[in-house]
């Protein structure tokens, strides 16, 4: 088959024709011959084994039985009317169901004959049953045929256009049989190195594998593709960007950062912020444009971190701009940037969607005239026609709430585009780095300023509520102040409200006013509303915060050293991550209580034990990973870059190294990929970017 007959639009495929191509393209992006020889199988069943009746004790599998069919009888009347018969092993027996298709059983059925049965049971009044299995008389049965059955996942509807995993199956055999030649996406030498199976015989056997060892080779080899090409193409935008873009070069490190350094940093810098440090100011003296992702677990430091380098580019005559993803997280770099420099002449301020238009005017001002040296802000800072006299350096706080299409805007801002620092709150495993942000730089805080105590985790029940109560009492008693944050869900706040003010009730009960104050702060306050409360908490004129999540990625109190978490069980693993490091800043030991109902499910328990066993972000991305499968961490989902057949990036991690070093080397000796050779490669990079919108961004 030529490429151009496997780009024939899907509808021209024997047993599609243009109502099954419109859902097959709105459900699955399946447009063309080659799209589906590309929707591989989620598994397979051997047709060749048969269980024991008996030992049916599921209704997640399918199950091959053999044995004699019993008469069907006809039960029921009208439309509970079905056709019901059992067959037999020398196990035991079990029940086969037709609501539909009752004439056509019956006359299948015969009686004395041995059948083959295959279907997934049902369980329906304390037994098992199989509605509508296929069947077949032995002796039409080839028994020799190790055949693997193909499984296709399906969607509701597809299923209404009798699209299930068998309609699926009857198209891709019907296009396999077609198939004679599939073009190359590797180049021999890679094939030849890595012992790969063609790609065509690849496509073939993933589909109707001739035996489960050459199944195994196709997987191999398709899963590699999968990681290869993402990582290839990655590499390559990387260096072609490096080449394109000049970066503005900061060649000194001058006053500024000297004066800060030597007179005004508050501690000695950990081992890991120097080196990351030193690793900054590396690329920005490079002459490349800077794109670097910084990791830091919570409370590691990336604050001071950004600081540093923003003074690096004012030394350099350079405007720096800083941008978090919430208002209130803007404002409090924005008090602690302030603080840190309180003591040396520069010129910073806050832009965010609050800013008031007089002031906005000025800053607009000042920054195009170069007096302003520091922006601090949110979104509202590249999104508006915000114009820079020469801005340098741009940080993102907690990248994972902007995506590559916003990275890709300021890189478009200027003929020299801004070195860019992008600075995670919550770790992300390594692997998904390299395939998320694969096109940046890498660099990691993993190590805790000193002197800090591990923050103690607890998990109580509810009924445990007296114990809580008595202990924040005594907290409260020694000076501390408290958090007790609730969930929030946005399609239901009102309810979430009402929890809150419940509790906040609860409370005020065992802590009998006026000895204590208790701050709140919830997502339909008013900013300034929630403002004033903040700030009455900083001030320690109250000692306990109750909230919901909208302090996740608040304030940095080191007197607060309890965190409850009520409802711990409807937060996500990096949300607790991140609320416990609110505390645990301070010098005293610090605690985190999560509180939930009996009731957990099996993936809340485990998101439980794991923040009682560890306290490492790092670790704690890993599981979160593990649970929730990495399409859905930190708003990748939307990311297809993600969207993986047959790689999984923790299971296959080496692969994935494997397939980002092997894609460096190619892209060392050939960054554009017009060796011919590589031609093959670059073929199919264009190609997979015309199918997918998120792989035009990196591509
Ligand atoms: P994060 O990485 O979570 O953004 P921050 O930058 O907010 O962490 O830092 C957490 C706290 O640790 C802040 O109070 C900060 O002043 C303090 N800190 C940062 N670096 C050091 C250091 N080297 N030694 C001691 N304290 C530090
Ligand atoms: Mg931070």
């Amino acid at each position: 088959m030529s490429d151009e007959l496997l780009q024939t639009p899907i509808e021209y495929l024997k047993g599609v024709g243009p109502k099954r191509a419109e859902v097959l393209r709105s459900e699955l992006n399946i447009f063309t011959f080659d799209d589906l020889l590309n929707y591989f199988p989620f598994r397979y069943v051997d047709r060749s084994k048969f269980s024991r009746i008996a030992d049916i004790d599921n209704d997640q599998n399918y199950f091959q039985l053999r044995g004699k069919i019993s008469a069907p009888q006809l039960i029921g009347a009208a439309r509970g009317r079905r056709l019901s018969a059992y067959i037999a092993d020398a196990s035991g027996e079990i029940e086969l169901v037709w609501f539909q298709g009752i004439k056509w059983a019956q006359e299948k059925i015969k009686p004395g004959v041995e059948y083959i049965v295959f279907g997934k049971p049902n369980y329906f009044n304390g037994r098992y049953n199989f509605a509508h299995p296929e069947f077949e008389p032995v002796a039409e049965y080839d028994l020799l045929s190790t055949q693997l059955q193909p499984f296709y996942s399906s969607t509701e509807k597809l299923k209404a256009k009798s699209l299930d995993s068998r309609g699926i199956a009857k198209l891709t055999k019907t296009l396999v049989a077609m198939v004679d030649v599939i073009p190359e996406t590797l180049n021999p030498e890679i094939i030849y190195r890595l012992k790969f199976i063609s790609r065509e015989e690849a496509l073939k056997n993933i589909h109707y594998p001739e035996s489960q060892e050459i199944l195994n080779k196709a997987i191999t080899r398709l899963k590699f593709e999968e990681l290869f090409f993402i990582q290839l193409a990655l590499l390559r935008h990387k260096f072609v960007r490096s080449k394109k873009y000049k970066g503005h070069v900061f060649r000194t490190v001058g006053e500024q950062f000297n004066t800060f350094y030597n007179q005004y940093l508050p501690f000695e810098l950990t081992n890991a912020q120097k080196r990351v440090v030193k690793e900054i100011r590396s690329d920005l003296g490079s002459g490349h444009q800077m794109n670097r992702l910084l990791q830091g677990d919570v409370g590691s430091g990336k604050t001071l971190v950004a600081l540093l380098c923003m003074l690096i580019a004012i030394d350099n005559g350079y405007q720096a701009s800083l941008m978090a993803p919430t208002e209130i997280l803007a404002q409090q770099h924005f008090k602690t940037i302030s603080r840190f420099l309180g003591g040396m002449n520069l010129q910073l301020n806050l832009l965010t969607g609050s800013t008031r238009m007089s002031e906005r005017r000025i800053i607009h001002d000042e920054l195009e005239s170069g007096k302003l040296q520091i922006l601090i802000g949110t979104h509202a800072l590249i999104e508006e026609k915000v114009q820079f006299k020469n801005l340098g350096l741009v940080i993102i706080d907690e990248q994972h709430r902007f995506g590559v299409e916003q990275r890709a805007k300021l890189w478009q801002k200027s003929d020299i585009p801004p070195h860019v620092l992008v600075m995670t709150a919550t770790p992300i495993p390594r692997t998904l780095a390299m395939t998320v942000y694969g096109d940046l730089d890498y660099s990691v805080i993993d190590e805790l300023p000193p002197g800090r105590k591990p923050v103690q985790t607890f998990h109580y029940y509810d009924s445990k509520r007296p114990l809580l109560h008595s202990f924040l009492k005594k907290k409260i008693e020694e000076g501390r102040q408290i958090y007790v944050v609730y969930p929030l869900i946005k399609e239901s706040e009102k309810l979430d409200l009402a929890d809150l003010m419940e509790g906040l009730e609860s409370l005020s009960r065992s802590f009998p006013l006026p000895d204590y104050a208790i701050s709140i702060v919830h997502g339909q306050m008013k900013a300034e509303e929630k403002d004033f409360e903040m700030q009455r908490f900083i001030r320690g004129e109250t000692q306990i915060m109750v909230a919901t999540t909208v302090i996740e990625v608040g304030v940095d109190i080191p007197n607060a050293s309890v965190m409850v978490i009520e409802n711990a069980e409807r937060f996500g693993l990096s949300q607790l991550h991140q609320l416990r490091g609110r505390v645990g800043r301070g010098a005293d030991q610090s605690f985190c209580i999560l509180m939930t109902s009996y009731k957990l499910t099996a993936d809340g328990k485990k998101r439980i034990e794991t923040m009682v066993r560890t306290s490492n972000g790092f670790e704690i991305a890993e599981a979160d990973m593990r649970l929730r499968g990495p399409g859905d961490l930190h708003g990748t989902r939307q990311s297809g870059i993600l969207d993986l057949q047959l790689a999984d990036i923790i299971r296959d991690e080496k692969m994935l190294r494997f397939a980002r070093e092997l894609a460096a080397e190619i892209l060392e000796d050939d960054p554009e990929l017009c060796n011919s050779v590589n031609q093959v490669l670059e073929a199919r990079i264009r190609q997979l970017r015309k199918h997918r919108q998120d792989w035009s961004i990196i591509s």
